[in-house]
């Protein structure tokens, strides 16, 4: 079998053909929210319905990192090291601190809860991005099912100073999110509203130096959905989530070619030696692939 689909010829160059996909664990319930710790030479991941923080590391396996985990679903580092993860069951962004305790990064705008922060990545100044869906509280599975109080927005932290903006308040639900490589664009998928047949997309804005956005024209249809996670390569092609695997994307907006995966893939993210692997979290498992690429990963 193959393990990948060439659409444009460079794809070949991206990939290897003797470097398979492969299940590195499984017999989990909805994996999302990889984040790759090369310090600690493991990977952790969501496995949200089961409300834990699972821990991957080559050799030795899967660990459980924490539990329960308020229902976390995506995870990022800031420029610091630090575990930065969103909650859906506390409906809040928190910090791990190097000594493991937790600070809350943000819960509520405007006096109301946030819904159920999805995904999360941290600019070069520090501020901290985070879309805020609804999936966490429309149902009890990957959460508390609750009234929801503020619009589906994304938002951005300065947490040296406190300040939070909303950044993008026209989606129906912001999902994965990303910058380009030099930070002047921010990539945004929209999942579309639980229970709907809302577009899958990716959307593009431009991002200012002092982080206000414009533009958000539709950049790529994900075909077959869902447009939910996705990280960047240090040449700004875009790896995201699909339903039949991992769509390479070119920063003109052109489908390059696929990783093929047999479940549906939620979210990805770069690690190993030489941030050359990529982990793919997908339903019930997780998957990895080296690539003949290097992600963009902080740090
Ligand atoms: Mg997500």
């Amino acid at each position: 079998m193959s393990f990948f689909e060439i659409i444009d010829p460079v794809f070949k160059s991206f990939v290897m053909g003797n470097a398979p996909v492969r299940q590195i664990a499984t017999g989990f319930s909805w994996t999302e929210g990889p984040v790759w710790f090369g310090d600690a030479n493991c990977l952790l991941f969501s496995d949200i319905p089961n409300n834990a923080i699972m821990r991957w590391t080559p050799g030795a396996g899967i660990t459980t990192f924490r539990q329960p985990s308020n229902y976390a679903n995506g995870h990022t580092r800031d420029r610091q090291g630090r575990l930065v993860s969103c909650e859906h069951g506390a409906r809040r962004v928190t910090r791990t601190e190097h000594d493991g305790s937790i600070t809350v990064i943000a819960d509520s705008y405007q006096g109301k809860r946030l819904n159920s922060p999805n995904d999360v990545v941290v600019k070069s100044d520090g501020t901290i991005w985070f879309s805020d869906p609804h999936y966490g509280i429309m149902t009890n599975y990957e959460g508390y099912k609750a009234e929801q109080e503020l619009p589906c927005n994304v938002y951005r932290v300065d947490p040296a100073t406190g300040s939070m903006d909303a950044v993008a308040t026209d989606f129906n639900c912001p999902n994965g999110l990303a910058f380009s490589p030099d930070e002047s664009r921010l990539y945004i998928a929209d999942t579309g509203r639980m229970f709907s047949d809302d577009p899958q997309h990716v959307r593009v804005f431009d991002c200012s130096g002092d982080g206000r956005l414009s533009g958000g024209a539709i950049f790529h249809v994900i075909n077959p959905g869902c447009a939910d996670g996705f990280r960047l390569d240090t040449d700004g092609n875009i790896w995201s989530s699909a339903a039949d695997g991992v769509h390479c994307i070119n920063p003109d907006g052109a489908l390059l070619g696929k990783i093929l995966v047999p479940e549906l893939v939620s979210n990805v993210c770069f690690g190993g030696r030489a941030k050359h692997q990529l982990f793919m979290t997908a339903t019930t498992s997780v998957y990895s692939i080296i690539l003949n690429r290097k992600g963009i990963q902080h740090p």
